[in-house]
């Protein structure tokens, strides 16, 4: 298990260093900030939305490893699913990182896996979780803000 954690760790800190679709996206249809002044995690998502395919998404800011390698993994997760197929990773991830591990569907959670520890840390699951509200927030209004509080 030590092992493993070590491998989450090195995941997340390899996003958070590199942060895969850290760009504005041009010619984004959505919109939608996140906020979680708790920690400080600001961030900025752009969508492109072509019917129900999330065509390209990006995000811009800043925040702690956390939230910056959850916004990482999260966009590279999405990119190309539609919006159904995005809603049920979010709703694994979800369960992952505030209930119980018990029929979480680790096979569909792939590399967001590494977040599973962070249901240990009650403050932490704000940061992980916040880009994933603010991705449901751009795909059910075009404009807005997302807080945590
Ligand atoms: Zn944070």
């Amino acid at each position: 298990m030590s092992d493993l954690r070590e491998l989450y760790q090195q995941i997340i800190l390899d996003h958070n260093r590199a942060p895969r679709n850290f760009k504005e996206i041009e010619g984004a249809n959505r919109v939608a900030d996140g906020d979680n002044p708790l920690c400080g995690d600001k961030f900025k998502l752009y969508l492109r939305l072509d019917n129900d395919v999330i065509e390209d998404i990006g995000f811009q800011g800043s925040g702690c490893a956390i939230s910056k390698a959850s916004a990482s993994l999260m966009t590279s997760a999405v990119k190309g699913k539609t919006v159904g197929e995005a809603e049920e990773i979010f709703g694994e991830f979800h369960r992952m990182i505030t209930g119980s591990e018990i029929g979480v569907d680790r096979k569909a959670l792939g590399k967001l896996a590494v977040f599973s520890g962070v249901r240990e840390f009650p403050a932490r699951v704000k940061c992980a979780s916040l880009l994933w509200h603010t991705l449901r927030a751009a795909l059910d209004r075009a404009d807005c803000v997302v807080s945590t509080e």
